[in-house]
């Protein structure tokens, strides 16, 4: 808990108001049942039981700390709300660790004798940023130089002798703005999401050929599953974390029927990513080709000689990244607009992408872009899955609001255990807004997020 001493007087007020009021037990229970979210949904309202004898309230927001009732937030991103995105995570991993492991959501046991690979696909280079390197005798310089050091056409350095500490600002940023292909930068962000496309379909294709089949045989055959989660590289670049498995066709998880190892998946998957070509128009410049960059990870997890991953491990290793976004670089998560472009507290690197990504959606074939700009340009989802990978996070959360409801099913029919059955619930709720109402409450609940969220990783971690 952050200790009271460093907090603004008011708001050390604050909380010795709400801890002293009668219903101080009331408040900290609706904390903890809207999952201690930073920013709740305030509702005011009541239930109504209309039944043959009468109407009758049965639950009214009158009766409730400062008379509203807190709804969790749900949003997924760790910089907006840690408790709701907490969750989001944990369903994350839920859905992935299914289609991974099987036995659950579903998904049966047999699932893990299907090929599964994850593979890290990334962006290619638009110039040389400082980065962080180890060699065989541990962290090894930026960029060593080669040969005679040579400056660039701008007259800077294009060798960096520093061995960066992992918070090193400069890390990300290039060794000279005026040689990084700003405007390819941004291209590829915004075409990421059909380069990904046409990943799967080539790769379909390369699978086909390799196992002697056309393209409709093996359809009849094989289907690819995949779950792919989209993280920023400290350059400002989406790269893919996927997971891709092999599947019969069918809704009931059959094995493939073709024959094929982990070491030729393997080998499909890089083939694939190094031959997939995406040509974009860019303005007053000749046509840009874009493709994946040359790093590419990729680790059996199902089926392989020995799983290099094991289902568990793949599956927190994505849910990671899900609850980020480009918040790391000071963007938040609303649109840029004209009016905010200005006021931007961010790094020259990621203040030139913006400046670009704004330039390049006034042209036509960039329309669309200027909504993207806090995104630097990438406007898919952060997280998606093809149909038959795992449940839907749809169906995990309907899963868990059932169980709640049922608790407070139980509970609600235990106070109107005389009433009759014909009882018409209506419930009238009204928004009273957003957030906690003092900054002092804000601090508590923080607090209490921090250490129920402890408890529970602690749990998590022991399971
Ligand atoms: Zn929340
Ligand atoms: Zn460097
Ligand atoms: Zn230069």
């Amino acid at each position: 808990m952050t200790p009271t001493s460093a907090l603004p007087p008011q708001v050390v007020e604050q909380i010795v108001t709400r801890a002293g009021r009668a219903d101080f037990d009331r408040w900290a229970d609706q904390v903890t049942r809207c999952g201690h979210c930073a920013h709740p949904v305030l509702l005011r309202g009541r239930v109504e039981h209309h039944t043959a004898t009468g109407q009758q309230v049965t639950y009214s927001t009158d009766g409730e700390p400062d008379r509203v009732l807190l709804i969790r937030c749900g949003n997924r991103r760790a910089a907006v709300c840690p408790s709701c995105s907490y969750e989001y995570a944990g369903d994350m991993w839920q859905l992935l660790y299914a289609g991974a492991a099987g036995g659950r959501k579903g998904v049966p046991e047999s699932i893990r004798s299907h090929l599964l690979v994850f593979a890290t696909l990334t962006a290619p280079g638009f110039g040389p940023v400082h980065t962080t390197r180890t060699d065989r005798t541990g962290p090894a310089r930026c960029r060593p130089t080669q040969g005679k050091p040579q400056l660039c056409p701008h007259k800077r350095p294009t060798w960096c002798t520093t061995i960066h500490a992992d918070d090193d600002p400069r890390l990300g940023q290039p060794l000279c703005p005026d040689c990084y292909d700003y405007p390819a930068h941004v291209a590829f962000n915004w075409h990421a999401p059909e380069l990904w496309r046409r990943f799967t379909i080539t790769l379909r294709r390369t699978l086909a050929r390799q196992t002697g089949l056309t393209a409709a045989e093996f359809a009849r055959r094989c289907r690819l599953s995949f779950v792919k989660v989209a993280e920023f590289q400290r350059r400002g670049v989406v790269h893919f974390h996927t997971l891709i498995r092999l599947d019969g066709p069918g809704d009931d998880y059959q094995p493939p029927q073709i024959s094929i190892d982990a070491t030729a998946l393997i080998h499909a998957i890089q083939q694939t990513a190094a031959q997939v070509r995406l040509t974009v128009t860019m303005p007053d410049e000749p046509e840009l080709v874009l493709r994946f960059g040359t790093q590419l990870d990729t680790q059996t997890v199902n089926g392989g000689p020995a799983g290099e991953l094991t289902p568990e491990h793949a599956a927190r290793y994505i849910a990671k990244y899900a609850t980020k976004s480009a918040e790391d670089f000071g963007l938040g998560p609303r649109r840029i607009t004209p009016e905010t472009l200005p006021l931007l507290n961010v790094s020259q690197h990621i203040d030139r992408l913006i400046h670009t990504a704004w330039e390049l959606g006034e042209h036509p074939t960039y329309e669309g872009l200027r909504r993207w700009v806090h995104m630097l340009g990438f406007r898919g989802h952060f997280a998606s899955k093809s149909r038959h990978f795992s449940t839907t996070l749809g169906a995990i959360r309907r899963e868990r609001r059932t169980y709640r409801q049922r608790q407070a099913a139980e509970h609600a029919r235990e106070l109107l255990a005389d009433e009759q059955d014909t009882t018409l619930v209506v419930a009238r709720w009204e928004f009273a807004g957003v957030g906690y109402l003092t900054s002092g409450d804000a601090a508590l609940a923080l607090s209490a997020a921090a250490r129920a969220r402890e408890q529970r990783q602690a749990a998590r971690d022991a399971a």
